[in-house]
Order: structure tokens, then C-alpha cells, then sequence
């Protein structure tokens, strides 16, 4: 890519001007960046693959240790192979004449028994920002692939358009810790590497104001949360100052979030300390969610009833000749259901689906409810147009005892009915 802005035309300057890697940081990435490993044989004798040294171990897992010689923190494998290898990230954050640049390179180590391991270092990209917070990016080129590093070694490192790919490295790489940071940025909170990639938190903090507040204030974990949740930083930025008045550590960020977003549905003031610093954050999100809930099923039963109320008319216009009927074996009782708020109270009672499924709306059919001792036992759908019983069902339509009979019971009565339709 060739540059076109200022800045670029600087950087693709100053990234020809680079110096190489020192022998001190090649070291460290060696040290910390890799996994270090000792493998260890069917007898129990285990080999630091660093420095060569036997000894017998017994503990009964794998996992990291120290090796008792180079002290090596390593993980031992129980394995027979004698080679093995590990590919990681590290990177150095500098500056180079007035830019802040993150050098991230790629270290590779081959590992051999009885062998000094052998490892190689490759810069692969670099990550550029200056304090009016603009950015670019000098890489090697990327062969097109599934991975996400697949650098062409043979390229050279030079101004390429931005992506993804170049932040997630970045931001998974292990950080040299010696690191020199632009005034500007340091000014404005930050002079060390945290959990967040160092780039996008100097981003955030040059444009704004918020990141730089939050940073100064030592919540870097908060900022963490908002920097991926942007969204969530604008609507709970004024209910956060609060916090910060009040010097209220959150104990866990996300839950706070969804609590002070509760607050807001149940139309509670999310600008009184009282509210938005509890003293028991988990207690009071527990409660707050407790009482949406109840809000959010008062809502729509509310709902439920309006549209009842809606299409009352037109069930009345459809099945208003049937209502009343009502017959009895002496045990079972069967009458019709009279209005669509009925649909809604028998659904509700025996969880089933003849409200919501707008059976009252069905032209050729008629809901009963059949019930013993008052209470309601199945739903019954009878044909009107051969007078059978389509379905009776129970408590979350399961069948109760009387199902059978409840059919039978339906189907002799079936006269009522034809008479209303004939009449
Ligand atoms: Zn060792």
C-alpha cells in the first residue's frame, strides 16, 4: 500500500529506520514468551528440555513445574517423542521519533533430548499511533488463509492496510516489560501494560475523556468491560460517576452493568447513590432481576388481556350461539368456554396452548372445558362440522382418567350443537 496521508508518509519513513532487536529481549521472549518442557518416560524419569537434566519424578499428573537444576518453570509431558515445539507472540512497545509503535514478533523454539534448544525470532508487524491518535500498520505480507498468521517470511515489513488479525495478535502476545510510552499518552494515564492491548487502551484514553478518568482512578477492569461493551459505557457513563463520586468499588462490572440497566426498566433513579452503590451488589442485582421479572409477567398479562379484549368481538360473532351450553354426566361437567378471557384462564390453568394458538378464531371448531368437582380437569375441542371431538387434554396435555369418558360424554351431547348451528 502506498501512503497517502502525513502520517503515513512518516511511518513508512520511520519504520525503514527501526532498529533490530536487542540480544536482552531476545532472551526475555525466549524465557517468557515459550512454553519450556520437560518430557517424561514410562519409568518416571523426566528431561529438562532446556538444560538437559534428569531427574525422577513421582508426582502422578502432568503440569507446570520447576526444573530442580535450571529452575525452568516447565510443563511435563508424559510422552515418547524426544522433539518438541511451540510458536508464540511476543511483542515491544516503544517509541520511535515522536510515534508510539508496538513491534510484535513471531519466536519459534524446536526442542530436542539431550539437546540445546534451538529457537528463531521474526518481527512480523508493527502497530503505529501518534498522539493525535493517528494509526497504520507496517506488516510482512499475509498469504491469504484460514489462519490468522500466515506472514510471508520472504516480504518485506511495509505499510499495509489495517485488520483485525494484526490487533489479535497483538493483543495475545506477551509484553516485553521494559516498555516507552509517547508523553502524550503517559499524560493522559498510561505508563504500564494491563489486561487490555496496550494499543487499543492508548487509543481509547487520546479520544476519550471517560477511558482517561477510569484509568486514573485505577479501574482499569471497569474500563476493560466498557471498551468491549461501548454501548453499555454510553448509557450507564452518568449512573458510573456516581461510583466514582462516591468512591464505590464495583465488585464485578458486568453484574453492575445488567443491574443498573434492571434499575433503569423498573424506572428507579439510577442518578441516587442509594441505588447505584449497594452495599451488596450481588444481593441487590438478585432482587432488582426478581422484580423485573415480576414486572415483565405483569406486562404481558396486561398485553394478553388487551388483545383478548380485542378479538372478543369477532369469537362472539363465531361461537356466541354456543355460549351456555353446558351438560353433566353427574361427575363430569361440561360447559363451553364463554369468552376469549376463558381461553386465557383455562390455558393459564392447565398450561396448555388454546389461547395462545387463537383457537377461539378457529371458524370450525369449539373449546370446552370439562371439569370434576369444579375443578378443571381437560380442554376439549369438538368438530363443528361432524361433531367429534378433535382433542381433550389435560394439565400440560397430558390425558387424566376421565379422558375417555369426558370423549364419550361430548360426543353424545353432540344434538346441543348441531341444533345451535341448524338453528
Ligand atoms: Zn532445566
Amino acid at each position: 500500500m502506498r501512503p497517502h496521508t502525513r502520517f503515513q508518509h512518516k511511518v513508512a519513513a520511520v519504520n525503514e529506520r527501526l532498529s533490530p532487536i536487542t540480544e536482552t529481549q531476545k532472551q526475555w521472549g525466549f524465557r517468557n514468551a515459550l512454553k519450556h518442557y520437560a518430557i517424561r518416560n514410562a519409568k518416571g524419569v523426566a528431561t529438562c528440555l532446556d538444560c538437559g537434566h534428569q531427574w525422577h519424578s513421582t508426582a502422578n499428573t502432568e503440569g507446570e513445574t520447576k526444573c530442580p537444576d535450571c529452575g525452568a518453570t516447565i510443563e511435563i509431558k508424559d510422552t515418547q517423542c524426544r522433539k518438541l515445539t511451540d510458536r508464540r507472540y511476543f511483542s515491544i512497545i516503544t517509541t520511535a521519533e515522536g510515534i508510539q509503535v508496538q513491534r510484535v514478533f513471531r519466536i519459534e523454539a524446536v526442542y530436542r533430548k539431550h539437546r540445546k534448544p534451538e529457537y528463531s525470532i521474526v518481527e512480523q508487524f508493527r502497530l503505529w499511533l501518534d498522539g493525535d491518535c493517528h494509526s497504520a500498520v507496517t506488516s510482512r505480507r499475509r498469504s491469504l488463509s484460514y489462519y490468522v498468521d500466515c506472514f510471508v517470511e520472504c516480504s518485506d515489513i511495509e505499510l499495509r492496510s489495517d485488520n483485525e488479525c494484526y490487533h489479535y495478535l497483538a493483543g495475545i502476545s506477551e509484553v516485553y516489560p521494559r516498555i516507552k510510552v509517547l508523553p502524550k499518552i503517559k499524560r493522559n494515564g498510561l505508563n504500564g501494560t494491563s489486561e487490555i492491548p496496550f494499543m487499543k487502551l492508548a487509543k481509547a484514553i487520546l479520544t476519550d475523556s471517560r477511558a482517561e478518568t477510569m484509568l486514573k482512578a485505577g479501574r482499569g477492569s471497569d474500563l476493560a468491560y466498557f471498551l468491549q461493551h461501548p454501548k453499555r459505557l454510553e448509557e450507564l457513563w452518568s449512573s458510573y460517576r456516581i461510583t466514582l463520586r462516591n468512591g464505590y468499588r464495583i465488585a464485578d462490572i458486568s453484574i453492575w452493568a445488567d443491574y443498573i440497566a434492571l434499575l433503569t426498566r423498573l424506572g428507579k433513579d439510577t442518578h441516587n447513590a442509594h441505588y447505584v452503590c449497594p452495599d451488596n451488589l450481588s444481593e441487590a442485582h438478585n432482587k432488582a432481576h426478581r422484580k423485573a421479572m415480576e414486572h415483565e409477567n405483569r406486562r404481558e398479562r396486561a398485553e394478553k388481556r388487551k388483545k383478548a379484549a380485542g378479538d372478543e368481538a369477532r369469537f362472539r360473532e363465531l361461537k356466541g350461539r354456543f355460549v351456555g351450553i353446558y351438560f353433566t354426566d353427574g361427575t363430569i361437567e361440561v360447559s363451553v368456554l364463554g369468552s376469549v378471557n376463558e381461553y386465557l384462564e383455562e390455558s393459564a390453568a392447565l398450561h396448555h396452548c388454546c389461547f395462545a394458538s387463537e383457537y377461539y378464531l378457529k371458524p370450525n371448531s369449539l373449546c370446552l372445558s370439562a371439569r370434576v368437582n369444579g375443578e378443571r380437569t381437560e380442554t376439549v375441542e369438538l368438530s363443528l362440522t361432524d361433531f367429534r371431538v378433535l382433542q381433550s387434554r389435560g394439565l400440560c396435555n397430558s390425558n387424566t382418567p376421565y379422558h375417555d369418558r369426558i370423549i364419550r360424554l361430548v360426543e353424545s351431547n353432540a344434538n346441543l350443537f348441531r341444533r345451535q348451528l341448524g338453528a
